[in-house]
């Protein structure tokens, strides 16, 4: 049985995850909008890999005989400067969640809540991949501000990314 407490810090984790969906759409649009199917692709893969996150947590509250009180989602911006920008955005973001799963942790661990902890180990190792991927893109377009083309060739190679639901990652 989940404590209050956690119970309600997972809870407030579905709200975050699921906001991080509606960023990373928005993200999505803005790049439909601007000319940018490639970016645009990559971040209805992020979208994905959020609401997919947000089910996680969901299903493990109600595993536990937890309640979820579902919360309301603030709208995201809609307009960024450039695609630097924006990626800048999201690595700021995907820090902020993982200092937020590392409180969750850090709860967990406070209450002696073993079957908590091990689930939160996936989100942890998650959060690493995320903040290197997000990292990868940002110096990509770094290296191309200034180039002709530059854009285009990172707009196809992220047009390649596809969404592969974790559980059949290898
Ligand atoms: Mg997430």
């Amino acid at each position: 049985m989940l404590s209050k407490k956690m119970e309600e810090a997972l809870n407030e984790q579905v709200k975050w995850e699921l906001y991080s969906a509606y960023l990373y759409l928005s993200m999505s649009a803005h790049f439909q909008d601007t000319g940018l199917p490639g970016f645009a692709n990559w971040m209805r893969v992020q979208d994905q890999e959020e609401r997919f996150h947000a089910e996680k947590f969901f299903n493990f509250v109600i595993e536990r005989g937890g309640k979820m009180i579902l919360q309301g989602i603030d709208a995201p911006p809609s307009t960024w400067a450039t695609p630097l920008a924006v990626f800048e955005e999201t690595l700021k973001h995907e820090r902020q969640v993982t200092a937020r799963i590392n409180a969750l942790m850090d709860l967990a661990l406070k209450e002696k809540d073993h079957a908590t902890v091990s689930f939160l180990h996936w989100f942890i190792d998650e959060q690493v991949e995320e903040e290197a991927n997000v990292s990868d893109v940002v110096n990509k377009l770094k290296m191309v501000e200034k180039t002709n083309g530059g854009l285009f060739m990172v707009d196809k190679e992220l047009g390649t990314r596809v969404f592969t639901p974790p559980a059949a990652k290898g």
